[in-house]
């Protein structure tokens, strides 16, 4: 048994055409041998719909109330697609998250899958069965329906295909795969033909909107092979792997850039042991992710405490630092909410030197003001003005050469295997 995974996203089923156009698909690698597994997203907007509704009768609704009525969205599209597996003459059926069961955690809104039930989907699959599963949603251990955070179908297929050892998870999309960068910033963006789950990682936490992190997280853990390709064009998509190619790497793999970013910057706290879990634990407690950090030590031992958070904990992370100021014996907090972040992601950093240089050297020629830097082993980050970010991106991207025509990516997967994909 040879088992394939797709996904195809809101856009991809937003309307009845759509949803046939998808079924043929479908059938097309049906007919290439495969046993196939489909999982769904609601249809395009549907989950938007669907929340303002609940807002209009709740400004805040009860989580438990919302999962129930945000996972109402994929049952519909996965009934409707295998009506038209159905009508071709072909046997689907669809299952929900919680007949599979897609066992989750109990965090209304943004679960995390703990386990999920094969048994049913391989006795379907024997018998020729087209299996429909509805992403995002899954069940609590006390049968609650949980759903996996916004894009969270993209989870419910790497998860499926990890537990089922899929030989392949495809999530097909409306880009022709995973981009250098942001296509509508740099017309000249080109799609990558193979990227680590690693990279991908780092690229999406940075911002890149391709895939759900968790999503990356499962592929990167149970090394899913992941692709993803266009549910539109005849393209093999990129391919997200978990080995790195023995090849020689391109210095930068991608750029992103992410715009919902908040800085927080608390004047002058005393150097002392115990600062830092004071202002971090009840931010922590609060649920917020604090991004990058910078502590910088003056002469006078007193310090300067500069943190990033998401745009929209802002507000609420400078109430909880206002609120710590006395307790720290710092002076004040400020803070800035127009900026935003830009990221360069490659393992080729790994055995490339001057990568940094060249980032720095490209922003200042163009003006550009870096306020904040991060690193990690295969990624750099820099915090700059808002109104910068396309400038940035777009030397960036020319800087690194990421615009050439030629390919100057990793070719490690072979062109038949490539082929092989190919619609
Ligand atoms: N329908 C859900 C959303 O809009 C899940 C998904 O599309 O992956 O976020
Ligand atoms: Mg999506």
């Amino acid at each position: 048994m040879t088992i394939v995974v797709e996904k195809f996203g809101g856009s991809s089923v937003g309307t009845v055409e759509k949803i046939n156009r998808v079924a043929n698909r479908v059938l097309r690698t049906k007919a290439e041998g495969y046993d196939v597994v489909v999982v769904l997203s609601a249809m395009e907007g549907e989950t938007n719909r669907l929340i303002n509704l609940a807002k209009q009768v709740n400004e805040y609704p009860s989580e438990r109330e919302l999962d129930m009525a945000m996972s109402t969205g994929e049952q519909v599209s996965i009934a409707l697609f295998s009506m038209a597996i159905l009508r071709e003459g072909y046997v689907a059926k669809s299952y929900t998250g919680m007949q599979i069961p897609i066992r989750t955690n109990e965090m209304h809104g943004k679960a995390r899958v703990k386990s999920v039930g094969t048994q049913k989907i391989l006795k379907e699959l024997s018998s020729g069965t087209i299996v429909v599963v509805a992403g995002f949603q899954g069940v609590s251990s006390d049968g609650e329906i949980t759903t996996l955070g916004r894009g969270g179908s993209d989870t419910t297929a790497v998860a499926l295909a990890a537990a089922l050892d899929a030989k392949e998870c495809r999530i097909y999309t409306d880009v022709d795969g995973v981009m250098t960068t942001d296509p509508r910033v740099v017309p000249e963006a080109r799609c990558l033909k193979q990227v680590t789950a690693e990279e991908m990682l780092e690229l999406s936490s940075s911002g890149a909107k391709v895939l759900q992190i968790r999503a990356m997280e499962f592929a990167h853990k149970y090394e899913v092979p992941v692709r993803v390709l266009s549910s539109y064009h005849d393209v093999p998509g990129t391919l997200i792997t978990s080995e790195e190619s023995s090849m020689e790497q391109p210095k930068i793999t991608g750029i992103a850039y992410n715009v919902n970013e908040a800085k927080l910057t608390i004047k002058r706290v005393q150097d002392r042991p115990g600062i830092a879990s004071k202002v971090f634990s009840p931010i922590a407690d609060a649920h917020i992710n604090v991004d990058m950090i910078i502590q910088n030590v003056g002469s006078d031992n007193n310090t300067d405490l500069t943190f990033t958070v998401d745009r929209s904990e802002y507000r609420k992370s400078m109430q909880i630092v206002r609120e710590l100021l006395h307790e720290l014996g710092a002076e004040d907090v400020i803070g800035a909410n127009d900026i935003a972040k830009i990221s360069l992601v490659g393992v080729g950093m790994r055995s490339h030197t001057g990568i940094a240089k060249t980032m720095f050297t490209t922003l200042a020629n163009e003006g550009i003001n870096i306020q904040m830097i991060s690193t990690s082993e295969i990624k750099i980050s820099v915090i700059v003005d808002e109104k910068y970010v396309e400038l940035g991106v777009r030397s960036l991207h020319e800087a690194f050469g990421l615009s050439q025509k030629v390919e100057p990516m990793r070719e490690s997967a072979p062109q038949r295997a490539l082929e092989e994909w190919r619609f």
